[in-house]
């Protein structure tokens, strides 16, 4: 961390407005379940979120899905927090009455090549504790869902939907009720150091804080280099848009329809996902967005790009996946190509059964060879914990992401 004012510590040379144990940077669900989980351990917590509204990014333009953990690598920190964190997503849900279903999802494999990935995600599943997966034949899919074909599927009963803005809005509310405020409209612009802890500023106020955890999703990197840490990632915004099947066609698709993942990128493959408001959508497919919160085509920014263009990761990232990334660009532009993928699992689909829907950009972290990072990544500095990669399952797993953090926070800041 430089050790002169910085620009932005000068344009706000207030005194310190309040104190308290740990600062939380962002009002996704990762923030408020850590800062839950800091509360119970009896910290107070102030959570900094720069929108006017708590889970305006990934958390709030999410499927919705609360995932079993069948795609990741047993052992894996995917795996083991997406497995407790289910448990406690759904204990949550019913203890704050916000409305969530256990309706499962199948998951279809359309071709012979499908079939050994199927195989594997059973072995997958099964390594990471669910029980219940079942192979299903043709006839047995029909019975699940009617309008589904393919040449086996694995039904797996753990999944379900949720809401989880509702969550967030829950979350939030535990955090104030034990003494912590969350803090909307402000962003965070930095740290210094100070004897005992740091002081967090932000336009309107700074926090004197034992310790700062960085939860700031698509832009954690740049939270990072502004706490003085150089993070070996870079967060790469890819954008995932969304189709929503017309009211009157909503009965083609009862629960979640799924095809069966290249396990070179898990969250490709446009699949059916019924909501917890009883909507249908379709998708979301995974282009690159020109800008970290770009959720439309036309979203450009100048910055974003030279920062992308500037990082020698991401120019590996696309010499290896470029294919890819052009199979995803024509699926953006073309509904028609976008229903073929979908047809694939439900032949009856139409093309004008699709409207647009809405959209959400992932924060996927790219390190300097061009691998995208798979795993949750947390690192630690003094009296910091930045979480640089927490991509999907994160929102199903943030309640035991939550836990493991508080936990590390309480032993290096407090002790
Ligand atoms: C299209 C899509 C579909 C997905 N589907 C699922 C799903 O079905 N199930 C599932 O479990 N996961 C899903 N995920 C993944 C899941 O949504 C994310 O893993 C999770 O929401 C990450 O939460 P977060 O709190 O880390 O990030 P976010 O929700 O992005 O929150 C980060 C917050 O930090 C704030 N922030 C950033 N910079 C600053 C700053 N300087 N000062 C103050 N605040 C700041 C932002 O405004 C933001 O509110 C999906 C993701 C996407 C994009």
């Amino acid at each position: 961390m430089e050790a002169g004012p910085r620009p932005w510590a000068r344009r706000f040379p207030m005194k310190v407005t309040d104190t308290y144990d740990v600062a939380v940077i962002g009002g996704g669900i990762v923030g408020l379940a850590t800062a839950m989980a800091l509360e119970e351990k009896g910290r107070r917590v102030a959570v900094l979120e720069k929108e006017a509204a708590l889970a305006a990014h990934q958390t709030g333009r999410n499927s919705g899905v609360i995932h079993s953990g069948l795609y990741y690598k047993p052992g894996s920190l995917k795996a083991r927090l997406c497995a407790a964190g289910r448990e406690a997503m759904y204990e949550f849900c019913a203890r704050h009455g916000i409305p969530c279903e256990r309706c499962g999802k199948l998951v279809v494999a359309v071709e012979p090549g499908d079939l050994p990935r199927l195989d594997e995600l059973q072995r997958r599943g099964t390594a990471n504790g669910l029980t219940g997966l079942r192979r299903l034949t043709p006839a047995e899919i029909r019975e699940v869902e009617p309008h589904a074909t393919g040449l086996e599927a694995l039904w797996v009963p753990q999944t379900g939907i949720v809401d989880f803005r509702e969550v967030c809005r829950a979350m939030a509310e535990n955090v104030r009720q034990r003494g912590g405020t969350v803090f909307l409209s402000t962003p965070f612009l930095g740290v210094h150091r100070e004897a005992g802890g740091l002081v967090v500023h932000s336009p309107d106020r700074k926090l004197f804080v034992r310790g700062l955890v960085n939860c700031a999703g698509l832009h954690s990197d740049r939270v990072a280099r502004r706490c003085g840490v150089e993070p070996d990632v870079r967060i790469v915004p890819f954008r995932g848009e969304y189709y929503t099947v017309r009211p009157e066609r909503r009965h083609l698709v009862r629960n979640l329809i799924y095809p069966v993942p290249d396990p070179r990128f898990p969250f490709l493959g446009v699949h059916f996902t019924r909501r917890i408001g009883g909507e249908v959508e379709a998708g979301p497919n995974a282009v690159l967005a020109f800008r970290r919160e770009g959720y439309r085509r036309t979203d450009i920014s100048a910055a974003d790009l030279w920062e992308m263009a500037s990082f020698g990761g991401f120019w590996r990232m696309a010499a290896r996946h470029w294919r890819m990334g052009l199979d995803e660009f024509l699926r953006s532009w073309s509904r028609r190509r976008f229903a073929d993928a979908l047809r694939r699992l439900v032949p009856d689909l139409r093309d004008d059964d699709l409207a647009p829907g809405g959209s959400g950009v992932r924060a996927q972290a790219v390190a300097a060879d061009g691998s995208l990072v798979d795993d949750f990544r947390i690192a630690q500095g003094e009296r910091m914990i930045h979480v640089l990669n927490a991509p999907s399952p994160a929102a199903t797993a943030s309640i035991a992401i939550g836990h493991s953090i508080a936990a590390h926070a309480v032993a290096q800041f407090f002790s």
